[in-house]
């Protein structure tokens, strides 16, 4: 299980009776939270810092322990924040500063000055702060009491986010090809992502895939088909192309077992050796939850595969999607997003139904596809993009909507939306930011997942949403 470490400020010029208090008080206070976070991580009390090298050990313990996803801080009573200086230093986790106190109401009969000593928080939180400020650590702060409903939420949201960047940190990415030839927001610094967030991204010959297929069983093959069944209406009699997007799919399979892979890319301009591109197989692994990114796109998968964890208790459905088409009737203008085939089956309002048609570009035979129509519903369009200099995260809010009429000739799954505020503002701003044409769209993920992944990854972000103005 993943864990959070939690460490409470003081020092030792209370005396042993106050620093046993405050331990005490802590532990319940971490107890508490822990029920909260359940079963995402464990919270686990490492102590009470008093000086600078009970400091440093706690925070090289976080450091080094690979189950442990972030630490909290906590201020019980004043704690001169030179004593963290060390410590912070080599700090290399996600920190939450929780700015709470473990007495709600104050004790207007009783209080005294050893109480006031006691709780400082007030005081205490804001020395740490300034230290952590100053020494730009990755964190999020949260203020209120802890048992607040609002509090617990952001403690769950932080230890989400946590767990996605943990995630993120340990990801493995395949491209089979390199990137579309021409296409530049695809494109980016692999070195630099691995520097910032962990992703291990590598190329692969397709022909190490190939040679996967090629030994493919039958039965391998029946299974699958079986699968397929299960899931998806049938609306072909190309049943070939089917068994060939079956074949596709187990040998993918074990190409990700095999290289303990969690996101990949192709790219149509180079499937020597398949004669279909591969559509079906690629949904029905997306719907597993292997994140795809089409053309050698590696950035909008991998910044998917980043983001799922946060999402894996909640309801909606999130994946990747292309800027299409739209109707441009004023006032009411609507986005069709889309892709030559690989739309995210999470999104089917119905059974998705396998077709085959033809693909206008590739040369290569008719693939499976699943085809569907999208729910409907607030959400969000991610993006990102390599600046050069920096990555850039762009989010915009969206409203997904139902179809407005049947496109019965439309042969791929498509998603709807309308922008917010309006479309005008909202494309003009993305084009400003730089967003590119691949996304992530999720009906689970908020503004506010993003901004704290932002946050604690040290990403820039900008945001689109009703508040925008250009
Ligand atoms: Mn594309």
């Amino acid at each position: 299980m993943k864990k959070l470490y939690f460490i409470t400020g003081s020092q030792d010029l209370y005396g042993e009776e106050a620093l046993k208090t405050v331990s005490k008080n802590s532990q319940e206070i971490v107890g508490f939270l822990d029920k909260k976070v359940a079963n995402r991580a464990e919270i686990v009390f490492l102590g009470v810092v008093k000086d600078s090298s009970t400091c440093l050990d706690y925070i090289l313990k976080a450091n080094y322990d690979k189950d442990c996803i972030g630490i909290i801080t906590w201020m019980h009573t004043f704690s001169p924040a030179k004593m963290w200086i060390r410590g912070l230093s080599r700090l290399q986790k996600p920190m939450l500063h929780l700015h709470t106190q473990y007495n709600q109401r104050l004790p207007y009969q009783n209080i005294d000055m050893d109480f006031m000593n006691l709780h400082q928080a007030a005081h205490g939180d804001r020395e740490f702060g300034f230290i952590a400020a100053r020494m730009n650590v990755k964190q999020h702060v949260i203020s209120g009491y802890y048992k607040n409903e609002d509090f617990i939420n952001e403690v769950i949201r932080f230890t989400d986010v946590c767990l996605g960047i943990d995630h993120a940190f340990n990801l493995r990415v395949a491209m089979f090809g390199s990137n579309m030839r021409d296409v530049a927001v695809t494109d980016g610094d692999r070195v630099q992502s691995e520097i910032a967030y962990g992703w291990n991204v590598n190329y692969y010959g397709i022909g190490d895939l190939v040679c996967i297929i090629n030994e493919v069983k039958e039965e391998e093959i029946a299974q699958q088909l079986e699968e397929y069944k299960k899931k998806y209406i049938c609306k072909t009699d190309n049943l070939q192309a089917i068994k060939e997007q079956a074949r596709y799919e187990v040998a993918l399979r074990k190409f990700i077992q095999k290289e303990k892979i969690d996101v990949f890319t192709d790219n149509f301009q180079d499937l020597h050796g398949l004669n279909q591109l591969p559509g079906l197989a690629v949904q029905d692994l997306m719907q597993e939850g292997i994140s795809f990114g089409p053309e050698g796109d590696y950035k909008t998968p991998a910044l998917l595969a980043s983001l799922l964890p946060i999402i894996k208790y909640r309801n909606g459905a999130t994946g990747f999607i292309e800027d299409y088409t739209y109707d441009l009737l004023e006032g009411e203008e609507i986005e069709l997003g889309s892709h030559m085939l690989e739309v995210p089956p999470s999104f089917a309002v119905n059974k998705p139904e396998i077709q085959v048609h033809p693909l206008g570009i590739g040369g290569k035979a008719d693939p499976a596809r699943l085809v569907f129509d999208s729910i409907d519903g607030d959400g969000l369009q991610i993006t990102m993009v390599d600046m050069g200099t920096h990555f850039r995260i762009i989010a915009a809010k969206i409203k997904l909507i139902k179809q407005p009429e049947a496109m019965p000739k439309l042969p791929v799954a498509r998603i709807m939306w309308k922008h917010i505020p309006d479309f005008k503002t909202s494309t003009e701003a993305w084009m400003l930011y730089g967003g590119g044409h691949h996304s992530v769209i999720s009906t689970a993920l908020t503004v506010e997942d993003v901004k704290l992944f932002a946050k604690l990854t040290n990403t820039e972000l900008c945001i689109i949403d009703e508040n925008t103005k250009l």
